[in-house]
């Protein structure tokens, strides 16, 4: 009976604007160089877990890694293909060339479709070659002084466009839905008056320190669901060392990372954690109903710590960003 009133993060899921029914939860898998060869079995574990929904993207590198895990599950019939829900996105050096982008992105999934396809930023680069790029693509481009390589000439809304052409077409059944990420509201704004298909979702980074209530408020009048990246906090995970979340970790007798992803599932928004361990992909599952008055504490550290952790240089062209966090 207990468990009924506490599921898992990943049994949870909310309806997008188009009538997609999306899981809560989602594994993210922008994993370091490193150890990007580990995807594979990340997203395996996760699956067997419970897990329904894996975050991926052309610019990651993981998307083969992802599409490796996904064949050998479908081969051992643990799932098959409409058991999960795949998010990938079009990185902003193909800004021109929405196509090439889904092509690549189901060629190295080996799916013939995707579920959720975001544009990843409103941002257009320079398409330079470089063989140790994204498909033989500069995946951040930068000038001989350093500076972002951008498509001065380009608009970033050709990218929605051309993606809402691809999903707007009745013999192309690719996309099953189109979102956004990174978006301020000036852009949705934009987007909602010039384009003919609604965002389905805004993925933005999200959490206690950043928690976004402006665009929240935006993106819930336009009925555009908001997914949280880098809950965690990106690299190392540093919200989990927040007092506040180990209290109600251990209120709640579940992980931090439990803690910080019930937060947005909480509120009605998605969200997205990353790991490669087996334990901590297990323990990110865990949910926990935290009260009004809990949500408010960890709202108040958006006021008394706020903290953006996502802000290379080549970001700040995009309203709300600084550019002056690390490279990532
Ligand atoms: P997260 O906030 O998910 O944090 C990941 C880090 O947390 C890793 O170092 C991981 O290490 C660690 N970790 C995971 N679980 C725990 C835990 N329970 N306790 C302690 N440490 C933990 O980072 P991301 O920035 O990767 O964001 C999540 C996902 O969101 C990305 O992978 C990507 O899919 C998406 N994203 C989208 C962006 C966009 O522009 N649209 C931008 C950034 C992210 P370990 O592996 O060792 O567990």
């Amino acid at each position: 009976m207990v468990r009924l009133l506490h599921p898992r993060g990943t049994e949870i899921s909310f309806t997008l604007n188009n009538g997609v029914r999306i899981p809560a939860l989602a594994l993210g898998t922008a994993n370091p160089p490193e150890s990007i060869g580990g995807t594979k079995q990340a997203v395996k574990t996760a699956i067997k877990a419970g897990y329904r929904h894996i975050d991926t993207a052309w610019a990651y590198g993981s998307e083969p890694y992802v599409g490796e895990a996904i064949k050998e599950l479908l081969e051992e019939g643990v799932i098959r293909r409409e058991d999960i829900f795949i998010t990938s996105k079009v990185w902003p050096v193909l800004w021109d060339d929405a196509e090439r982008s889904l092509n690549e992105s189901l060629q190295s999934l080996g799916v013939d479709y995707i579920d959720l396809w975001l544009q990843h930023w409103p941002i257009c680069y320079a398409k330079v070659k470089d063989p140790h790029g994204i498909n033989g693509l500069s995946r951040n481009p930068e000038k001989e002084n350093g500076e972002p390589d951008y498509e001065t000439s380009g608009d970033w809304i050709e990218t929605y466009v051309q993606m809402e052409k691809i999903y707007l077409n009745p013999s192309d059944r690719r996309v099953r839905s189109i979102g956004v990420s990174n978006f301020p509201e000036q852009y949705l704004e934009r987007i909602i008056y010039e384009c003919a298909v609604k965002p389905t979702v805004n993925q933005v980074e999200m959490h206690p320190k950043l928690p976004q209530f402006s665009l929240n408020k935006f993106c819930l009048s336009h009925n555009i669901l908001t997914a949280a990246y880098s809950p965690l906090g990106s690299h190392g995970a540093p919200n989990t060392k927040i007092p506040l979340v180990e209290e109600l970790a251990e209120k709640y007798s579940v992980s931090p990372g439990a803690i910080l992803n019930s937060y947005h599932i909480r509120q009605g928004h998605l969200v997205i954690a990353r790991s490669l361990n087996n334990a901590r992909i297990a323990s990110n599952m865990e949910f926990a109903t935290l009260t009004e008055e809990d949500l408010d504490k960890l709202d108040n550290l958006g006021v008394t710590e706020p903290k953006r952790y996502v802000d290379e240089k080549w970001n700040a062209i995009v309203p709300g960003f600084t550019g002056k966090g690390p490279k990532i």
